[in-house]
């Protein structure tokens, strides 16, 4: 990726699209344009020094114009959020097709060199992940498909059209299957959390309460991996950099259940807290660890930042927004 020529970054009032925009600028690239359909108000990070434009990326015209005069897409742009959200807004996740569709041909108009999609570790097949103690997912095991229902077929369906597109035209396309991403600067509270930031924001709540309670979705003993984003990050704009057209997993190969996760955020807190499961809660599925061989062979990446510790800077950030941004000891 060259410094010259104008980036589109699609949901960038998001978590991961404000970290990609502040990685872009860091590493010298001057022409940025942001666009997110959320008000300013309610992005995580803004540059001014780039130009912000609220439009909703499921209008055709609104990809147009994104689009235009650009030379490197990402698209990070969807509606999404945690287990509890695509769970109950299927439709909702589904209709993020629009963007992926009208951004890609608008890319194509407007001859983009190389083009960046978002794509998750829900495109991956029920059956492989029913158990805690889960083998890891290699990226042949999206197929046969049997997605997540909503969010992960919509992931599945834009991944193949990017594929298309590729074949197709020529658009460089390139595509990250994104396992559990956390970090500051994300959504902790209002349905759309993820594990993570809800443990967090629920054991600084405890906290400040002095309830001694905490409650957890399912029986806390579900697996997953949590990539930071500072690794997310390297890995986004390795793979976009790379020859790689077939999509590659880009998460943490270290599984863990949510009581091991409630305890490393405990020992953050200083608190040890009466876990009270919510079996009735939306679980997801049993296990999901990420099998990064492939990554690691064909481009050299894997994740660097143990959990513990961004897991810190995590609690850190959220603490400040629970309490005004005051810095007190946490
Ligand atoms: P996020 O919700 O913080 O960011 C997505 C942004 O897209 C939001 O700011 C939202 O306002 C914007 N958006 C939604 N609909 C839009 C529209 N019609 N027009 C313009 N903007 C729109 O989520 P994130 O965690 O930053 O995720 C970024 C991408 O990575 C998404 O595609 C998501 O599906 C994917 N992903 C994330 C994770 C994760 O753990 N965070 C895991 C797998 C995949």
């Amino acid at each position: 990726m060259e410094k010259a020529g104008k980036v589109l970054v699609a949901g960038g009032g998001g978590f991961i699209g404000g970290h990609l925009v502040a990685d872009l600028l860091q590493t010298g690239h001057a022409e940025i344009r942001v666009v997110d359909c959320k008000p300013l108000s309610q992005w995580y990070q803004i540059f001014p020094q780039v130009e912000n434009i609220c439009a909703d990326l499921r209008q055709v015209s609104a990809c147009r114009a994104a689009a235009h005069d650009v030379r490197y897409v990402f698209n990070l742009a969807a509606d999404m959020g945690g287990i509890g959200f695509i769970e109950t807004h299927k439709a909702e996740c589904m209709l993020s097709v629009l963007i992926s569709t009208q951004l890609l041909m608008a890319a194509h108009e407007a001859s983009v060199e190389r083009f960046f999609y978002s794509s998750s570790a829900c495109v991956y097949a029920a059956e492989k992940q029913t158990s805690a103690d889960v083998v890891p997912l290699r990226e042949s095991d999206a197929y046969p498909a049997m997605p997540e229902d909503g969010y992960g077929w919509e992931k599945l369906f834009s991944e193949r059209m990017c594929r298309h597109f590729h074949e197709d035209y020529g658009l460089q396309t390139r595509v990250a299957r994104y396992h559990n991403v956390y970090g500051p600067y994300g959504t902790f509270d209002g349905q759309r959390e993820k594990a993570p930031a809800a443990i967090c924001r629920k054991v600084i709540a405890a906290k400040l309460s002095g309830s001694g309670e905490i409650e957890i979705w399912g029986d806390g003993n579900q697996s997953r991996s949590f990539m930071y984003i500072e690794d997310c990050i390297t890995g986004t704009r390795i793979i976009f950099d790379s020859d790689e057209a077939q999509p590659l997993n880009l998460g943490s190969d270290r599984l863990i259940t949510i009581n091991q996760l409630v305890d490393i955020v405990e020992t953050i807190g200083g608190v040890k807290l009466k876990r009270v499961y919510d079996l009735a809660a939306p679980k997801g599925v049993r296990g999901r660890n990420s099998d990064n061989m492939l990554i690691a062979e064909r481009l050299g990446w894997a994740p660097r930042i143990p959990l513990e510790v961004g897991l810190e800077q995590t609690y850190r950030w959220i603490y400040d927004q629970m309490t005004g941004g005051v810095k007190t000891a946490a």
